[in-house]
């Protein structure tokens, strides 16, 4: 684990910036060469081996974020995700994941595993037990999402990375939820740390990218495979998504606040069920969430107390936008059983505890008034 001494929006603004040398520009240049000269530069640049100078200063400032050695920029979060397990795994190898995970991960792990011969096991619970007994002879790696998509469950860092460090295993979290100002896995001893850069780290729901962080080590192994799997960013997007993480630390500190308030407001609600948010009292782990995160984040989950009205409430929301996908200045809110989670079964939804009528919802850094006046419109439609 590196110090860092400088805070956290500070390094999101400066930590990595590429000088330009030359005009003497406040900002990072853009260097969109696919072909750079072999015998004066050392080593061979070229997009797709990760290592051209936008990347690398991206790289450099993610890395600061998320107190690591060296980081890598993909096209998508799939695409790390993939790339994160695939440059360990082969054929016969085994893999422990939580169960409750990105609906695209579920999706990766349920059709593609088996194709390469790797065995997997869902652990259903967030009991450290429940994991350690799925260790086998052959189990190469542990996954984790915490805060988990959708129900923003959450599990023990520490108890994770010890366990995956006395079996010899690397241990893995999509950290996307999170975000990097609010939960640092590495300094818990997690070996690899992923986000969908869709999400926080682009922010304005813009830019498709993801990243890998981790030990030197673990970086040079993932990117001898990820030159042959071919999933870097663009410049132009890393240049975007630079841009972007200049006011990551702001708008997800709004958000963390926003979305407190939000969840207070609806856990007090005649309208609703259930909320799911790490940050209420009444969350189960909300005392494990206080002790790992700085903040909060930004997502939350609930369910009306007439689960079926659960799509006309949203229609009658009018700043708030029905939306896939999350982590923008925009709040929005989706229905995981008709989009992220919707190519699982609804057998292994309900398995999972995402009912049909689940609303998650990502809180955007609008003025809180306006948000909690677009909901209580939408409650007195219903
Ligand atoms: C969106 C998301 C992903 C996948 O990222 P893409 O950028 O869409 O490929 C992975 N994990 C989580 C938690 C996500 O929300």
């Amino acid at each position: 684990m590196k110090k860092n001494i400088k805070g956290f929006t500070t390094r999101c603004i400066h930590d990595g910036e590429l000088i330009d040398y030359k005009y003497k520009g406040a900002v990072s240049p853009l260097y969109i060469s696919t072909a750079y000269d072999y015998l004066e530069v050392e080593d061979h640049k070229y997009p797709r081996y990760f290592n051209t100078p936008n990347q690398l200063a991206l790289s450099k400032k993610i890395s600061s974020l998320e107190n690591c050695e060296k980081s890598l920029i993909f096209g998508s979060g799939i695409a790390a995700i993939f790339a994160s397990m695939f440059s360990f795994l082969k054929s016969g190898d085994h893999v422990v994941f939580q169960s409750s995970l990105y609906g695209g991960t579920i999706n990766l792990i349920l059709k593609e595993f088996k194709k390469f011969n790797i065995e997997h096991s869902l652990v259903e619970s967030l009991e450290i037990d429940d994991y350690k007994k799925e260790i086998k002879s052959n189990t190469k790696l542990i996954y984790i999402e915490t805060p988990s998509n959708p129900l923003l469950q959450i599990i023990d860092l520490e108890l994770v990375a010890d366990l995956a460090k006395k079996n010899d295993l690397i241990s893995i979290i999509d950290n996307t939820f999170a975000s990097p100002i609010n939960q640092n896995p590495a300094n818990y001893g997690i070996d690899i740390i992923i986000h969908s850069a869709t999400k926080y780290l682009g922010g304005h729901s813009d830019i498709l990218a993801g990243t890998i962080s981790s030990s030197k080590i673990l970086i040079d192994k993932i990117l001898e495979s990820s030159i042959n799997y071919g999933g870097n960013l663009s410049e132009h997007t890393v240049w975007l998504l630079e841009r972007s993480i200049k006011t990551l630390s702001l708008r997800v500190k709004a958000q963390n606040t926003n979305a407190l308030k939000i969840a207070e407001f609806l856990n007090g609600n005649e309208n609703i069920k259930s909320v799911y948010y790490p940050g209420l009292k009444s969350h189960p782990q909300h005392e494990l969430a206080k002790k790992q995160m700085y903040g909060f984040g930004g997502m939350l989950s609930f369910l009306l107390k007439d689960e079926k009205k659960s799509d006309t409430f949203t229609r009658y929301l009018k700043i708030i936008k029905p939306a896939m996908s999350l982590g923008g200045v925009e709040s929005t809110i989706t229905s995981p059983s008709l989009t992220s989670h919707s190519k699982i079964s609804k057998e292994k939804r309900e398995k999972f505890g995402i009912s049909d009528g689940l609303l998650r919802f990502s809180v955007g850094i609008e003025d809180y008034d306006d948000l909690e006046n677009d909901l209580t419109k939408a409650f007195q439609k219903i």
